[in-house]
């Protein structure tokens, strides 16, 4: 530890950044807590935590995020090692680069991931995606030094294989793609499964945290999960109502609209597309 380093930054303070410009920087790290830091890099955010034997860093992002990351977790702990590498979910924008960490902080680090990502990330034979050296399917705690980390499993969600990260002490989660702050959900919600959605979101608001990191966009609180709820909920409501008037998907996705919403993240571009998503489960659940 630096002198100095506890007593600077609050919440929120942006610690380092790339260039100076006017615009937002490629990358930042920000101290959520005592040796608690989200690294953004674009639109990305990954977390890591550093305890009194080491380092445990959350989704490398991409192997040129993933060379920044390793720069700014040597800049935060210098010397510390690294001693686990942990995938929130195997999708690539957030897992891609763990070589790159490996080979910057511990060639041997073994990386974590949820059972369901160990098949599909051997099988994609992705050389900047290495499979998973350590499972599980409901819960695993890590403990190094004075810290313990848990993983807990939530059932299916924007993937199958989502984890969703506590610090039981600090009361401080981070969760990736399936929730945020006052953000709609990607796209279509291709790779979302419903109605298990619903269920990891209430089980997520379940985990005892107060401060939220996600895997995009602002840090968030429990509000900002009881408002993800409402988002879906309201989502597949008003679809709903379209499919019960006999609309078909292109008419639901053209006049279907939540003005509560539409000051969110990926409201303006994707908003249709999420109608899309959710009209798309209802029919089919609807046909079962
Ligand atoms: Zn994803």
């Amino acid at each position: 530890m630096r002198p100095g380093w506890l007593a600077a930054p609050l919440l929120g303070a942006v610690l380092a950044g790339g260039t100076m410009h006017a615009q937002e920087p490629d990358f930042e790290t920000t101290r959520i807590a005592d040796g608690v830091y989200r690294f953004r890099y674009r639109a990305h955010n990954a977390f890591f935590v550093v305890t009194s034997e080491g380092i445990v860093a959350f989704d490398p992002i991409s192997p040129t995020a993933a060379d920044r990351y390793a720069a700014e977790i040597e800049r935060v702990a210098p010397g510390s090692r690294l001693r686990a590498i942990v995938y929130s979910h195997r999708h690539a924008d957030h897992a891609s680069g763990a070589a790159v960490l490996r080979r910057a902080l511990g060639v041997d680090v073994p990386i974590i991931a949820h059972a369901n990502a160990r098949e599909p990330i051997r099988a994609a034979g992705d050389t900047n995606l290495p499979p998973p050296d350590v499972t599980f399917e409901e819960r695993l705690t890590l403990h190094f030094g004075d810290r313990a980390i848990e993983l807990h499993y939530l059932g299916k969600s924007h993937s199958d294989d989502m984890l969703v990260a506590l610090l039981p002490e600090d009361r401080i989660a981070f969760a990736v793609d399936f929730a945020s702050h006052d953000g709609i959900g990607y796209r279509d919600l291709g790779s979302f499964h419903f109605p298990d959605q619903f269920t990891a979101l209430e089980r997520l608001l379940a985990l005892e945290f107060d401060v939220i990191v996600f895997g995009h966009g602002p840090v968030g609180d429990r509000h900002s999960v009881e408002r993800q709820i409402g988002y879906y909920s309201d989502l597949r409501e008003a679809v709903q109502s379209a499919v019960e008037r006999g609309w078909s998907e292109d008419e639901a996705a053209e006049r279907v609209r939540l003005p509560t919403y539409e000051t969110w993240g990926g409201y303006d571009s994707w908003f249709p597309l999420n109608v899309r998503g959710m009209y798309r489960w209802l029919v089919r659940d609807r046909a079962r």
